[in-house]
């Protein structure tokens, strides 16, 4: 195998795949990528395929099919990043070396840090739709529950899919109004301090789980769960108190952190995240090195949709790094966020750094709409497979 290359690229999800169609089209030769697994997910599909919306299995292609041609694919877990020496160690024990590199490595789903849940995860009715394998015991469990409570939890860590847990809520919501008779009490347990960092979007979201009778708390944090016994344990961020819940059906959103291989890196900040400059998407102190997506410390919500925004700039810059032109391309912490408020309803938040509304479509996004709801459920997933992996805008 060839173990010099000019560009490796770390993961091949959303922005590892879409950067290197873009570099390709730009001319770059001598490219390859480092992913380990032999599926590429659209991710988005996953909180619709918990509520029985959509198909998991329509939410991801093979490998080896989504892969740019002409780009190399190293089929191996990453396990090491050398920056000093341009080193990347792989799980077979092998080593590969770059001039130049991108890292897209996602996010790491902790749910060993909730007591009792990788246990039970999948069983006793408690569901994650953050899984590919366990979208579907979320619906099955869906259609079993009679009464008493339904629990969605959020963390307090950065997550992906900021809003997937309000999609899940919503659509719950309806689909317990059109198909029981007594509709179990929905609980939101968010243990962030807002229901949403944008105040427009924010008002709206707050007057839809008020109008559908959705209970929440704010600042309250899973902490334990107890499968056989349906008991779930939150801690008050605000006063440290901690108390037990009964639940019907619990749906968690793990904690997430940055990948352990980037922590365990030099190229972590304090926190662990990829610490990149946030306008030019370049490593703070390797010019050889750019970061995108969610392993990165972007301040941003971390989205599929904000990825799109920043691969052009990554692939711009990159280039002209490696032409020893000075970087221009500039990313401004743009992302979207899709909310399902019903089957066949959405409002969609667009902002930037800034946390101000920037909306693309001639309507107020805020407000529910069906056109939005076509938009996340048919018309970006299209534009996702057929134009952002495949390197256009
Ligand atoms: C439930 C859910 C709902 C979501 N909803 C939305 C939505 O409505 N709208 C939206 O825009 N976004 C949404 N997202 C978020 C979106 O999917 C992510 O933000 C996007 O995929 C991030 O792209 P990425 O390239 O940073 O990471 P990923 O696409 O996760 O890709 C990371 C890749 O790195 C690989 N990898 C990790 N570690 C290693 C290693 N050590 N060695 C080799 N390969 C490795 C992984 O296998 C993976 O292929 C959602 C996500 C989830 C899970």
């Amino acid at each position: 195998m060839n173990k010099q290359f000019k560009v490796i690229i770390l993961g091949g999800g959303s922005g590892g795949i879409s950067t290197a169609s873009r570099l390709v089209k730009a001319g770059i030769k001598n490219i390859a990528i480092i992913e380990h697994s032999d599926y590429h997910a659209y991710q988005p599909a996953w909180p619709l395929a918990g509520s029985g919306a959509e198909k998991k299995e329509d939410s991801r292609k093979k490998m080896k099919k989504i892969i740019p041609s002409g780009v190399k694919w190293i089929k191996q877990k990453v396990t090491g990043i050398q920056a000093p020496e341009r080193i990347i160690r792989l799980d077979n024990g092998e080593q590969v070396n770059y001039e130049y590199l991108v890292v897209a490595l996602g996010l790491q789903l902790d749910f060993n840090k909730i007591d009792g849940l990788t246990d039970t995860l999948g069983k006793h009715e408690v569901c994650t739709n953050y899984l590919y394998d366990y979208v579907d015991y979320t619906y099955q469990t869906l259609k079993k529950v009679k009464s008493g409570n339904v629990i969605v939890t959020k963390p307090s860590t950065p997550i992906k899919g900021g809003v997937a847990p309000e999609n899940s809520l919503f659509t719950f919501d309806e689909f317990f109004k059109k198909n029981k008779k007594n509709r179990p009490t929905l609980y939101l347990k968010t243990a962030k301090d807002l229901l949403f960092p944008v105040e427009k979007y924010r008002k709206q979201i707050s007057k839809l789980i008020n109008k559908k009778g959705i209970q929440y708390d704010l600042s309250h944090d899973l902490i334990a769960v107890d499968g056989p016994h349906k008991k779930a344990t939150f801690k008050n961020l605000i006063t440290g108190d901690t108390y037990d819940m009964s639940f019907d059906m619990l749906l968690v959103t793990p904690p997430m952190s940055a990948p352990d291989v980037i922590k365990q890196s030099s190229l972590s900040d304090a926190d662990g995240w990829l610490d990149i400059n946030k306008h030019t998407l370049q490593h703070i102190r390797h010019q050889n090195i750019f970061g995108i997506g969610d392993c990165t410390n972007l301040p941003t919500v971390k989205m599929g949709a904000a990825v799109r925004k920043q691969v052009p700039v990554l692939a711009d810059n990159l280039v002209a790094q490696i032409k020893g032109k000075s970087l221009t391309a500039c990313y401004d912490g743009m992302t979207a966020c899709p909310i399902a408020t019903e089957y066949g309803q959405a409002i969609m938040a667009e902002f930037g750094y800034d946390m101000k509304p920037k909306e693309s479509l001639p309507i107020d996004q805020s407000k529910t709409n069906p056109i939005l709801y076509y938009l996340k459920k048919r018309a970006i997933p299209f534009m996702y497979w057929h134009g952002m992996l495949k390197g256009h805008s």
